[in-house]
């Protein structure tokens, strides 16, 4: 059963309706460029429509046969990773990259540009009607999808025009530079746009996050693929490209399941690390931090009042809360920092690289301030219950090592060696969020951990023994 079927009649309709696009969601940035970049691609196709007429430009039959042999090997490929297709789409959320790459960059290399636009057309017609409706991707984020493919395919077939003989691919180091230059270029418009656009719609994401989480290097392969199928084809016979298709899947089984792995650590509602990966790469962190002389510090996080939320502005609205939350969180600290939820409204941070002097938790403690005020500040625009503030957030800090400078709020004395644990950061930290609680909340309290291991835990289960994570 196709999932078409298996929506319902209303909701089938409505995906249809302007309504449900949830293009209005959009941020305006997001939804200028998207639409720029979409009226940029519709001039392109109407130039090379009137260019084809003007120069009464008949396609050849080889022409004619190669788009037609791209789109179907492309819609073979699609068919026969359907269910890996899927399922990644599913499962990334700043995915772009598309294996099917390898035909519509081929098509650019080989065909006239309007030909190669009915390749890409042809292509994410398909994609469109058996992977990206199925799972659930609005219809204006597959046209914009397909209007960056037809840019960047444009700008690949420019490469070649402007520095080859079009009707040339003979294997020579000029016919190498020309490949690597129009995958250059392809990659640069395909990237940027949906990087671009990405960011402008979560605002704070880091651009180079999204550029690695979003498989650049899976993008060059799949273009590098591409490449050497142009050449064959403009050497060879056609039917050689079927070639490619068995290496194509085998890509993409290795790219899912590296998404699987990725998925297996992430929190689904934050997509922050959940407590097991958290602690696990916490663990390396410190052992990291610990052998090149670094200090780190670990912060709990736990948002004031949050039940109340709940009860005055509904479940939804809370869900709401806890994504900005989250976002607040990534965006004040590095990129290599490790962010968790740990359950319900209770965040983790672990701060590695730290420069190991007797102000580390003093630094620690501004980043906690700086999230506590962000927090405070924060009104979030929930989807059911309007503009949600008056936020707050406790923030109990511990780092390692610490060399006297936690004690200023809690009076305790520092001074601790450097080998210490997950579980005894957290056990501090917690103690800490504990006193800031107690303190009156929308505040951060510092603590030293304890030395040694806590031998009551036996098993270091997450959360470790003793805490009150998840409440
Ligand atoms: P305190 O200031 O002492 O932390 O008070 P609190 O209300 O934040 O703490 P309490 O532990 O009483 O309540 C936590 C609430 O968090 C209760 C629970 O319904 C809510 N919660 C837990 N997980 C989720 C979630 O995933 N979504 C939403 N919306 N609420 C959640
Ligand atoms: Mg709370
Ligand atoms: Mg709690």
């Amino acid at each position: 059963m196709t999932s078409h079927q298996a929506l319902p009649r209303h909701a089938r309709h409505r995906r249809w309706l302007p309504r449900s696009w949830s293009l209005r969601a959009l941020p305006t940035p997001a939804l200028v460029l998207v639409l720029a970049v979409e009226a940029v691609a519709l001039a392109q196709i109407a130039t090379d429509v009137s260019h084809t007429v003007r120069h009464a430009l008949v396609p050849v039959r080889e022409e004619l046969v190669l788009t037609g042999l791209l789109i179907l090997v492309a819609a073979v490929h699609t068919e026969l990773s359907l269910s890996a297709e899927r399922l990644r789409r599913r499962i990334a959320e700043t995915r772009f990259v598309n294996m099917t790459s390898v035909w519509t960059f081929a098509g650019a290399l080989l065909l006239p540009p309007l030909a190669a636009t009915a390749v890409v057309v042809g292509v994410y017609l398909h994609l469109y009607l058996r992977v990206s409706r199925d799972a659930g991707v609005p219809p204006h984020r597959h046209v914009f999808s397909t209007a960056t493919m037809v840019l960047a395919v444009h700008a690949a077939a420019a490469v070649r025009l402007f520095t080859a003989d079009p009707a040339s691919t003979a294997i020579s180091p000029h016919v190498a530079g020309v490949v690597l230059g129009a995958l250059v270029a392809f990659t640069l418009v395909n990237t940027l746009l949906v990087v671009s656009v990405l960011r402008l719609t979560r605002p704070g994401s880091r651009f180079l996050r999204i550029l690695l989480g979003g498989e650049i290097l899976l993008e060059l392969a799949t273009l590098s693929l591409g490449g050497l199928v142009a050449v064959i084809i403009g050497n060879t016979t056609p039917w050689l490209v079927l070639l490619a298709v068995l290496p194509l899947l085998v890509l993409e089984q290795t790219t899912l399941v590296r998404q699987l792995e990725a998925q297996v650590d992430t929190d689904a509602k934050t997509g922050l690390l959940n407590p097991a990966a958290w602690r696990r790469r916490t663990g390396q962190l410190l052992e990291r931090s610990h052998r090149s002389g670094r200090a780190a510090a670990v912060l709990i996080l736990d948002l004031d009042h949050f039940k109340a939320i709940n009860d005055r502005h509904g479940h939804l609205a809370g869900d709401d809360v806890l994504q900005a939350v989250s976002r607040v969180l990534t965006e004040e600290v590095r990129d290599r920092d490790l962010v968790g939820r740990f359950g319900g409204e209770e965040f983790v941070v672990a701060l590695g690289g730290l420069r190991p002097d007797d102000v580390v938790s003093g630094r620690a403690r501004e980043v906690a301030e700086r999230v506590r005020r962000r927090v405070e500040s924060l009104a979030v625009d929930t989807g059911t219950a309007g503009r949600v503030g008056a936020l707050s957030v406790s923030v109990g800090v511990a780092a390692s090592p610490d060399h006297g400078g936690a004690g200023a709020e809690t009076g305790a004395g520092g001074g601790i060696g450097a080998g210490v644990g997950v579980d005894e950061l957290l056990a501090a930290a917690d103690t800490a969020l504990y006193e800031a609680k107690r303190g009156g909340r929308n505040r951060v309290r510092v603590r030293p951990p304890a030395t040694g291991p806590d031998t009551r835990c036996a098993e270091p289960a997450t959360p470790p023994c003793g805490l009150r994570f998840g409440t």
